[in-house]
């Protein structure tokens, strides 16, 4: 999230309320303002007449018999109407009565009203008119002040209803949701949302966030279910592969045999072993005879699968997970026997030379017969692996110098 202030939603939205309701006041008090300066010139005009109607003839007849005091009295009785600033009459004579705000005077906007005698056409006076501009200031005010009261009440009253609405059924739901959302864990992706809002009888946009994140909540763990499994799975191929992997290291591909990497080592725990508890092992170390010929005769490939069929009877042949063969290279092999002394050891040679002479290979239809020669060694306490196998290797030649398919020494 950006790093910004707050700014709460139901805030804002009344502070624009409020500077529309504002701005609404001010609009609606311009126009009201020119319509009342409009409304006050047709009443200063009807003012003129009524004045005309009402005082002109009074002013008349107490001109026509020169009671100046009466005269006075009327001008001082129009100029007491609010709407009038300034009462100027002038009479033919020169004379002048005036009432009201004298400042007025020379002012623009005044009305003339003529007066005549009381019997007859001539004019004997004339009445001069100007408007109160305090009245109209007053009357604009007073209009003001309405307009801004019955505004700011509305006003307050929708920002009231819009700011308690707004609480409860918006701030109060989104803080919540809100709160859950960033207190979500993986842990606690199960924890359903609670809104705590009442029952209502049709479902707003709250309803519709809040079953979309239920629903986002669910698509959620059945993802991470869905990656557990297949992290799972994943795992279980890799070991299976590590494993795959490990008996090609430790393997010979063409036989399924141990390599001759392997030999060393497996050999040095025998070895350990035998030491521990003190107990006999023996190797058997046999070599095909004149397997070159086999490949001349049958071709490479029916060279390895003897080397294939001999491996598999080898391994057939010796005790299952105890005894262990490697091929030591090319067409020869090492068997080897824990718990057992020379004797068996010659036994067992004896057994599988008997065995390979009396199998035949057939590969596509020809018979292929192989013998072998073996040395057989039992492991004497302080001898190292190489020199086990080394003696081994040297009796499998002698029986190879005696004949071969003979197992040496001789039992
Ligand atoms: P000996 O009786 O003295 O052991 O004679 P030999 O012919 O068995 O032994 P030699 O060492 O003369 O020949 C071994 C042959 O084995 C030579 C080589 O081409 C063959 N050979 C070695 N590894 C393989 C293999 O993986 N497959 C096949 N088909 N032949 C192989
Ligand atoms: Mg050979
Ligand atoms: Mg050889």
């Amino acid at each position: 999230m950006p790093n910004l202030p707050f700014r709460s939603l139901a805030g804002h939205l009344i502070r624009n309320t409020l500077g529309l309701s504002l701005c609404c006041m001010v609009a609606v008090f311009v126009v009201q303002a020119a319509i009342m300066l409009q409304h006050h010139r047709a009443e200063f005009g009807h003012l003129a007449d009524e004045v005309a109607k009402t005082s002109v003839p009074l002013l008349s007849v107490s001109l026509w018999d020169i009671e100046p005091r009466a005269v006075q009295q009327q001008v001082d009785v129009i100029a007491e109407r609010p709407q009038l600033g300034y009462v100027l009459l002038q009479v033919g004579t020169g004379q002048t009565f005036e009432a009201g705000d004298a400042s007025l005077r020379g002012k623009p906007g005044s009305l003339r009203v003529p007066i005549p005698a009381p019997q007859g056409s001539s004019i004997i006076g004339e009445l001069q008119l100007w408007g109160n501009p305090h009245f109209v200031v007053t009357e604009m005010l007073h209009t003001a002040w309405t307009v801004m009261a019955g505004y700011g009440i509305f006003t307050l009253l929708i920002c009231g209803l819009i700011a308690t609405m707004l609480r409860r059924e918006l701030q109060m739901p989104l803080q919540r949701l809100a709160e859950f959302a960033s207190e979500l864990t993986p842990q606690t992706l199960t924890q359903p949302l609670s809104l705590d809002r009442p029952r209502r009888a049709s479902l707003d946009e709250i309803d519709l966030v809040a079953d979309g994140f239920s629903k986002l909540q669910n698509g959620l763990r059945q993802h991470i279910a869905n990656l557990d499994q297949m992290v799972a799975e994943r795992t279980q191929q890799l070991e299976a592969l590590a494993e795959a992997n490990h008996q090609l290291s430790i393997t010979d591909p063409l036989t399924g045999c141990f390599n001759r990497r392997t030999l060393e080592p497996r050999l040095q725990e025998e070895i350990g072993r035998a030491q521990r508890y003190q107990r006999p092992f023996s190797v058997i170390c046999l070599d095909l005879d004149h397997f070159k010929q086999i490949n001349d005769q049958h071709g490479h490939p029916a060279g390895d699968a003897v080397l294939r069929a001999t491996a598999e009877h080898l391994r057939q042949s010796t005790r299952f997970r105890l005894d262990w063969v490697v091929r030591l290279g090319g067409e020869e092999f090492l068997v080897v026997l824990p718990e057992t002394v020379l004797a068996t050891a010659l036994q067992n040679a004896e057994r599988l030379r008997q065995l390979l002479q009396a199998e035949p290979l057939w590969f596509e239809g020809q018979r292929i017969d192989t013998t072998a020669s073996f040395g057989v060694a039992q492991w004497q306490p302080e001898q190292s692996a190489t020199e086990l196998v080394q003696q081994a290797d040297a009796l499998l030649y002698e029986a190879k110098a005696a004949g071969r398919n003979r197992v040496f020494p001789a039992a």
